[in-house]
């Protein structure tokens, strides 16, 4: 059987590190992402190509496809993963800092998926998989930027899976909750950046105190157990949201109407 080839992006840690190496102990033979190539060859195999590359660098995705494509004939799996959280109250953070995650979380995102599509079309077979979040269906106070561009990859994502699916391609969404990453303690550093004027004081305490849950929370396999079904599934869910906080936070919100779970959020941070 010819073998599968698929594209990890953020690979260098966390969710992105643990699905190329669970794709590749799966006979996958993966091209794994990200712009740290000291820690990319670290899971260099047989079965694990590092790729350095920036996901706002057009050019070098559509060379990183390419690349694929001419050694390996086919693209079976995309795993858009790579991202960070712009943390910080609307009011303060500034617009170079928002284009910025719109950059890498959605047009990084986007590029990808436009770079695959017609090798996917051809071959007439293909699974993208777009990582979002907890807040790709919410939001709360101090993660604006973050959720909007979470929000947007589920859009361009409800999108893409009703324009492809007559091509063999399938459109998956996996939105992890918290999860044991460098993720959180990047978003600190950046909301360090971020300077708030003393009136958001109680937000900058509550900020930290949210993600104090951090070091409990599941290792990044639960979620690359996940993009593996999703890859491997001939009919996977359309969303796949763990671990259960993720699944809760969306039906509470149903559940409780906006106001009352803006309320609840509000009284949960303290603000
Ligand atoms: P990590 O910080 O551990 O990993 C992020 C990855 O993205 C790294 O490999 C990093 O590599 C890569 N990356 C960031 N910016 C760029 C860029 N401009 N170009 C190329 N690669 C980039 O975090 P996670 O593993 O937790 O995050 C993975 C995904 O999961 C993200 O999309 C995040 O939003 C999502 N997520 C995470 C949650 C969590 O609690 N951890 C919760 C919900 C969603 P490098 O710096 O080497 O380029």
């Amino acid at each position: 059987m010819t073998q599968r080839i698929a594209l990890v992006t953020g690979a260098s840690s966390g969710i992105g590190k643990a699905t190329a190496e669970l794709l590749a102990r799966n006979g996958y033979y993966v091209f794994a992402m990200a712009r740290r190539m000291d820690r990319l060859e670290q899971i260099r195999s047989d079965n694990i190509e590092p790729v350095c590359l920036d996901v706002t660098d057009a050019k070098a995705i559509q060379a990183a496809v390419n690349q694929a494509m001419q050694t390996k004939g086919r693209i079976d799996v995309l795993v858009n993963n790579a991202g960070y959280g712009q943390l910080g109250a609307i009011e303060c953070v500034s617009m170079e800092a928002a284009h910025q995650q719109f950059e890498v979380n959605v047009f990084g995102y986007a590029r990808f998926m436009q770079e695959v599509l017609p090798h996917m079309r051809a071959q007439k077979f293909g699974c993208i998989i777009n990582v979002t979040s907890i807040l790709g269906k919410i939001s709360i106070p101090g993660f604006g930027w973050y959720a909007a561009s979470k929000h947007a990859v589920e859009a361009l994502s409800e999108t893409l899976r009703g324009e492809v699916i007559d091509f063999g391609i399938n459109v998956v969404v996996v939105a992890p909750g918290l999860i044991k990453t460098e993720f959180a303690e990047k978003e600190f550093e950046l909301l360090k950046e971020t300077a708030h004027p003393p009136a958001y004081q109680k937000l900058l305490t509550a900020l930290p105190c949210l993600l104090a849950h951090e070091p409990m929370a599941p290792e990044p396999e639960i979620i690359a157990k996940a993009v593996l079904n999703a890859a491997t599934a001939s009919f996977p869910p359309v969303r796949h949201a763990l671990p259960n906080d993720s699944k809760i936070a969306v039906v509470a919100r149903w559940f409780l109407g906006e106001r009352l779970f803006d309320w609840g959020v509000r009284r949960k941070m303290k603000l």
